[in-house]
């Protein structure tokens, strides 16, 4: 994905891993065969491999920077953390992430605000790094913005649960930000200023987590929207009934997924998604009955 500007605002992406070639039957828990084979006309080679059976996502952040102000939404899996259920995501050791912040010419320390869309292990990830065995902000300048709803959803979860909760990333990922004083809850209608037109907004998008949001971001010359898990791949905007693993309400997550498709497909803005391999962004088309959707690069 290339720089994109709203206008006063910049949006790029700060990458983990562009393409995790995934089983699908583990993605989307109700998918079978049948769904995939009438899809794979119109998937491109990076969202499906056809002879693996392999389903893609990306994993990153997206950067927004304006004026001097720096931000990061979402964190992807981080790096170092016991991830043992789930072979993929452990123990990672790369270096494309803090990599990809380089090239923008940007430190840990240049970072004015991390802000999680929900607090699921890959969204939460880059939050903490392991400082002679113990987790630490990444970023130590940086507000933590996490959504209140959200955070004690998932506090109540653990309070109940002898095992650790969202693979273990409450204890390495979440809480030590929060003991560092640098986590701030808040509720959907957080805003925060950019400049005269320039600001970053909330939208509650609930159901894939109790208080997952999106984050609309506005330049003056357009706006973008960072859709979080409400939706993981663009199969679903041909079967939207398909169901994430980790989504923990799913009818409610169904209805913010078509709600938001809807939304997106009628005022033609741009969708930046958080979990789409390829050039990533692009906006949601109507096509038939159903919908459609465009990469732009
Ligand atoms: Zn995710």
């Amino acid at each position: 994905m290339r720089t994109i500007d709203l206008g006063g605002v910049r949006v790029d992406r700060i990458v983990e891993n562009e393409s995790l070639w995934l089983d699908p039957f583990w993605l989307f828990h109700n998918i079978d065969q049948p769904t995939i084979d009438r899809n794979l006309p119109w998937m491109q080679d990076f969202l499906f491999d056809r002879a693996a059976n392999r389903i893609s996502l990306s994993f990153h952040s997206f950067l927004i920077r304006a004026g001097g102000f720096n931000m990061l939404v979402d964190t992807c899996v981080g790096n170092h953390k016991d991830r043992p259920g789930t072979p993929f995501w452990n123990q990672l050791a790369g270096d494309r992430y803090m990599r990809d912040l380089a090239r923008h010419g940007l430190t840990p320390a240049d970072i004015h605000m991390v802000m999680c869309t929900h607090l699921h292990v890959d969204h939460v990830g880059w939050n903490t790094r392991l400082d002679n065995g113990r987790w630490v902000p990444t970023f130590p300048n940086a507000r933590y913005i996490f959504g209140r709803d959200e955070f004690d959803g998932h506090a109540a979860r653990q309070a109940a649960s002898a095992e650790p909760i969202n693979r273990g990333s409450w204890h390495d990922s979440v809480l030590p930000v929060v003991e560092a004083g640098q986590a701030e809850m808040v509720g959907f209608d957080f805003v925060h200023s950019l400049g005269l037109e320039e600001r970053v907004t909330l939208i509650p998008t609930p159901g894939h987590t109790p208080g997952h949001f999106c984050v609309n971001v506005e330049g003056s010359k357009g706006e973008g929207l960072i859709t979080g898990d409400a939706i993981h791949h663009p199969i679903q905007f041909r079967e939207p009934h398909l169901v994430n693993n980790g989504d923990m309400d799913v009818p409610r997550a169904r209805a913010t997924r078509e709600a938001l498709t809807e939304r997106l497909a009628d005022s033609g803005e741009l969708m930046l998604p958080i979990h789409f391999a390829g050039p990533c962004a692009g906006r949601i088309r109507r096509d038939g009955e159903g919908f459609r959707y465009e990469f732009i690069d």
